[in-house]
């Protein structure tokens, strides 16, 4: 094995002891916690903002029921006008005719008294809604922001773990060199484990496949070291 190569297995063991020490912090039950009170403030946040905006909706159609129901309203109080007016003067064909509008308003608004009732009654129920969101939002929030200073906590003593395991790598990674150190993250970029295997014969031990018998060889007898041309991993000969 060259000195280069020790050097970089070396660089792995550490790469993997610190992944694996910020893996803890990720797997955290105060992580998930924490993600789940971030979720929530926002999904209520959401919640709230589009029922205000429905309930606004609501409120607009309820403005426009109650114009339609004045308006009738008013239509009927002018009728009634004209009736006492009719009484005298019309014929009975124009009497019938003004009582069968008169009906058709009746309607109308009775349909209408109905319609703004359950207008109302539903306009009720999205505020009461809206207040019992309102109220829980504040809550959600004092609850992120204390798993928030919980996890800062956690992460302060991650990174208190890694530190020294980072610089030891900072100072390796510089005696290995930017190209292999390229090679290595590329390598590791496309393979979470174990970036660094060694060739079984011509087989990478990493995912299983043979190597064009040239490429394996070359490695073998330069004691070079390769690359597996389906996985990316470094390669090495034992
Ligand atoms: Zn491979």
């Amino acid at each position: 094995m060259t000195e280069q190569l020790a050097m970089l297995m070396e660089y792995q063991g550490l790469d993997d002891k610190v992944r694996a020490i910020e893996d803890e912090l990720r797997a955290s039950a105060v992580r998930k916690k924490l993600l789940h009170a971030r979720n929530y403030l926002v999904n209520s946040q959401n919640n709230l903002q589009k029922m205000e905006a429905e309930a606004e909706e609501l409120r607009s159609l309820l403005e426009t029921v109650q114009t339609k129901y004045a308006a009738s309203l008013k239509e009927l109080d002018e009728m009634g006008v004209h009736f006492e007016a009719a009484d005298e003067e019309s014929d009975g064909d124009d009497v019938a005719d003004m009582r069968r509008l008169a009906n058709n308003l009746l309607n109308d608004l009775t349909r209408q008294e109905k319609e703004l009732t359950g207008l109302m009654k539903r306009l009720a129920n999205m505020d009461q809604e809206v207040k019992k969101m309102a109220t829980n939002i504040p809550k959600a929030k004092a609850d992120y922001a204390s798993l928030k200073v919980t996890y800062d906590e956690e992460l302060a003593k991650v990174q208190a773990r890694t530190a020294p395991i980072k610089e030891e790598m900072e100072a390796l990674g510089q005696k290995i060199g930017d190209a292999l150190m390229a090679r290595y993250r590329s390598a590791r970029q496309s393979n979470a484990t174990n970036p660094i295997v060694p060739l079984s014969g011509s087989r990478c031990t990493g995912c299983h496949m043979d190597l064009p018998s040239a490429a394996a060889k070359k490695i073998r007898e330069e004691q070079c070291i390769g690359e597996c041309e389906n996985c990316g991993r470094i390669l090495y000969a034992e």
